[in-house]
């Protein structure tokens, strides 16, 4: 069967439809066409957006724990095609097979999260200042939500907002990346299972616009858009963060990342090198919390350096739905050049390089690249979307720890060592500044029960686990006078 027949036998698993248009769907495994899809034109955004504010008016009414049942039963329909749905995925954006199923798991986890949370969905009450009053917090859904998502996550990243923002009572639309939406179809899909299953939820609760960055601006500046959460590059949110902001709506910016971790003398070297590989190769470099930077200690930098290279040196690459490959293609030609540019520039400052060569096969191969920097600086300070791992040694921890936040994203973080005073530093208020600051573990592969993303350019949003559901609602503070009297705050006199 060639790809395209995979498929389009997938996507009728799943009772999606390719159509017809002229936006062509490339498969990164051999370059080849896996179809043509429609995209929305930016009136149709307009008429998506207005059909999905017209369910939310009816949606948000129903008792959350009744929606929490809408998300169980897409989780249900999630389980059931797991294996479909990741193997799209791996065909689409290339991802090895054990993560397009790990990135269905996450949907699933998330929608087992989200009802729960439906139950769950509470506000404070506040002592008042005044006797026989009482005040308390709620919190009401918020409206439409406006998805826009990046490529390296087709459909994980839909379900940390669409879980939540659907037991939180609001509608959604959906503007999938240009370079995956097959994906987007077949979850469009199995969304609309559930909610037949479901029986009585609002048309067009949750609608799909297919597109380019067209869609994306469509859906930014309708005022009828309450919240946008966008995830994408930087320079995607340098424009969508202030466009949303002019007209005062809510975003949630989930950018790129330039994530270090710091290998110190104590480490478990073995431990630390499955952790530093996983992250720094893994899904072909491609993951907004992929390992970009490391910073080895000078007393284990010559043993931990000379492990990395074997196996940066003997790593798998290749077809990502071949049992065994760790390191699938890049996703486009576009991002091999930058690679190839980092790598030059990086040359030019000095740099080793290790690996970096095209690997020769149709789609875009690269073996991963390790390069050995004596400072941080150039093509260290930038997220090139591409497997290169930029190798410093460091003497003390602080300085380490310097480097660490000296760049302009805010992400992931990660210590190996065996120090608990070394990694209490790390996590504490004058260590890491980014979003996530793991121990022992790599950079990447965030569980849903944490609220995730990152401060500085990564964009300060929340999104998945924790209380990172409160960006899709919008909170009310009611207080209640039981009393006769009519007693004013801050003893102010009114007397008539
Ligand atoms: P991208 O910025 O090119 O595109 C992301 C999405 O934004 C796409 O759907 C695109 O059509 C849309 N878009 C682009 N410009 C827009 C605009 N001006 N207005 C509205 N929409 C616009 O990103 P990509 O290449 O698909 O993904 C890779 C990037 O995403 C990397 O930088 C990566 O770090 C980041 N990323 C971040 C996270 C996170 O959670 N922080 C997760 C995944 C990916």
């Amino acid at each position: 069967m060639t790809l395209a027949e995979q498929a389009a036998t997938l996507l009728e698993r799943m009772g999606a439809r390719m159509g017809h248009g002229d936006l062509a769907c490339v498969s990164p495994i051999d370059g080849s066409t896996l179809g043509c899809v429609a995209q929305a034109s930016t009136a149709q955004v307009k008429e998506a957006a207005a059909a999905a504010h017209c369910a939310f008016l009816a949606w948000r009414s129903v008792p959350a724990p009744r929606r929490g049942e809408l998300v169980r039963l897409l989780g249900e329909e999630l389980r059931a095609h797991k294996d479909d749905l990741g193997q799209l995925v791996s065909l689409e954006v290339g991802k090895v097979l054990s993560e397009g199923l790990g990135e269905v798991q996450e949907m699933i986890d998330i929608c087992d999260f989200a009802v729960g949370l439906s139950r769950q969905l509470h506000g404070l009450t506040i002592s008042s200042e005044r006797p026989e009053h009482r005040m308390m917090e709620q919190w009401h859904p918020l409206g439409v939500v406006g998805i826009v998502t990046a490529f390296n996550f087709p459909v994980a990243v839909w379900a940390w907002n669409a879980a939540l923002a659907l037991v939180c009572g609001n509608a959604l639309v959906w503007k999938p990346s240009e370079k995956a939406p097959l994906c987007a179809l077949a979850v469009q899909a199995l969304f609309e299972r559930a909610v037949a299953r479901f029986g009585g939820a609002p048309d067009g609760l949750s609608k799909l616009v297919i597109g380019a960055r067209e869609g994306g601006e469509a859906l930014v500046d309708n005022p009828g858009v309450a919240l946008v959460s966008a995830t994408g590059s930087v320079a995607m949110g340098r424009a969508v963060g202030p466009r949303v902001a002019a007209r005062f709506g809510r975003s949630v910016l989930e950018l790129g990342g330039n994530n270090a971790a710091i290998v110190a003398p104590s480490a478990d070297l073995d431990l630390a090198l499955r952790g530093v590989a996983f992250a720094a190769m893994g899904t072909a470099g491609q993951r907004c919390t992929t390992l970009r930077r490391l910073f080895v200690h000078d007393g284990v930098y010559d043993p931990f350096a000379a492990r990395l290279k074997a196996a940066y040196a003997s790593v798998t690459i290749g077809d990502p739905l071949e049992p065994g490959t760790l390191v699938g293609p890049l996703i486009d030609e576009g991002a091999f050049a930058a690679m190839q540019r980092a790598l030059s520039d990086a040359r030019d400052l000095g740099g080793i390089v290790h690996g970096g060569e095209r690997v020769a096969r149709a789609g875009v191969y690269v073996r991963p690249a390790l390069v050995e920097m004596s400072e941080q600086v150039g093509p260290v300070l930038d997220e090139t979307f591409a497997p290169i791992l930029y190798v410093m040694r460091y003497t003390d921890l602080d300085s380490a720890v310097a480097l660490n936040n000296t760049v302009a994203q805010g992400l992931s973080s990660a210590i190996f060592t065996t120090d608990l005073r070394e990694a209490e530093l790390f996590v504490a208020a004058g260590g890491s500044d980014c979003g996530i600051a793991n121990v022992n573990i790599g950079t990447s592969g965030a569980e849903i029960g944490g609220a995730f993303g990152g401060e500085k350019e990564t964009g300060g949003g929340r999104e998945s686990g924790s209380d990172s559901w409160r960006a899709y609602m919008r909170r009310a503070t009611n207080t209640i006078n039981y009393g006769r009297t009519l007693p004013l705050a801050q003893g102010v006199s009114f007397e008539l």
